[in-house]
């Protein structure tokens, strides 16, 4: 089922402790559609600046993505966000953001993005989340990411957003920050309470390197990072991750959103994102091969295994 994607599209400067990089592409719905494009027919909506180059949208046309609903605003600047990380790599400092042509801005779907089955609200305005939802009455799987900058200045209307979507992907400080509960799976369970027709049946909470987590009505599931020696910049890591899991439950139209396609789904998005953090920014993604992702799961269901019946132990 294609995906439609709505959320910024950025320039991006990030200084770690191995390097740094100046206005890099980032965003993001880029880094969602980079990775949802593994998987399945990406659509991507939002505005860009006179700045934003022709070779930053070629990276999205070479992974097939359709660019033609990402608007050029005229006199506009590209959303543009500055952000460093120390030696924890989990927790990061935001410099600079600079809204540019999102500020006013209204998004536009053509008839195309609106025929798709899936959509992905990216971190935006929730208020915004709520008038492109509005457009897909008949979407067959939404799902929604926030930030804490939301959960302070416009929670209400991120409630209400979440109320209107089937999956909401969140850091687990960020679910701790929405519910006011301190343990990551009563949060959860919370947020599954949420909405009185339909509301969210799927919550994923990221946990950066440790992970992330899923829980659901019916059950509970996590995993592990893959394990990496060398992370150079977390940028885009939770986006990719939403792109590999929405981008999998895309791919299995037929399937029930059951167990076992979610926890599949988890592995992949597991290792999308593990991939994302390599290099900075884009980089890696960019010239990803779907062999490489499958050889990678493997390994990762190879090392979150373990067999034997639980010893009788004695007390
Ligand atoms: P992540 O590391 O997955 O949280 O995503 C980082 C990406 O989100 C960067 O590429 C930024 O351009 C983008 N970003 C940062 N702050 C915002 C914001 N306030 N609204 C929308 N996108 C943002």
């Amino acid at each position: 089922m294609p995906i439609t994607v709505v959320g910024s599209i950025a320039y991006d400067t990030v200084k770690t402790p191995f390097g740094q990089r100046e206005r890099m592409l980032g965003g993001a719905a880029v880094h969602f559609a980079l990775a949802a494009s593994f998987f399945e027919d990406v659509r991507v909506v939002g505005p860009v600046g006179e700045d934003f180059g022709e070779e930053q949208l070629a990276v999205m046309r070479r992974r097939g993505v359709d660019v033609s609903d990402i608007e050029r605003i005229a006199g506009g600047r590209t959303f543009f966000w500055q952000g460093e990380y120390g030696w924890d790599l989990n927790s990061r400092e935001t410099l600079d953001t600079q809204l540019g042509v999102f500020e006013g801005f209204t998004p536009k779907l053509s008839e195309l993005s609106r025929s798709s089955d899936v959509l992905f609200l990216a971190n935006i305005q929730p208020d915004l989340q709520r008038d492109v939802r509005a457009q897909f009455p008949a979407a067959r799987f939404v799902a929604l990411d926030s930030m804490n900058l939301w959960i302070d200045i416009a929670r209400d209307s991120l409630v209400a957003a979440i109320e209107g979507v089937d999956c909401v992907i969140l850091n687990d400080a960020e679910l701790r920050q929405l519910t006011g509960r301190p343990n990551l799976v009563s949060a959860a369970r919370e947020v599954l309470s949420w909405g009185e027709l339909r509301g969210p049946s799927v919550i994923v909470a990221k946990q950066g390197e440790y992970g992330a987590a899923l829980v659901t009505r019916e059950g509970f599931f996590a995993l592990p990072a893959y394990p990496l020696e060398t992370v150079i910049d977390p940028t885009g890591a939770g986006d990719t991750f939403a792109g590999g899991f929405v981008g999998y439950i895309a791919a299995h139209p037929h399937e029930e959103l059951d167990d076992g396609l979610l926890r599949r789904a988890m592995a992949h998005a597991t290792v999308l994102a593990s991939f994302n953090v390599e290099e900075f920014g884009t980089e890696r993604i960019e010239r990803l091969a779907g062999s490489e992702v499958v050889a990678r799961i493997k390994e990762l269901h190879a090392m979150t295994q373990f067999s034997g019946a639980p010893l009788a132990l004695r007390g």
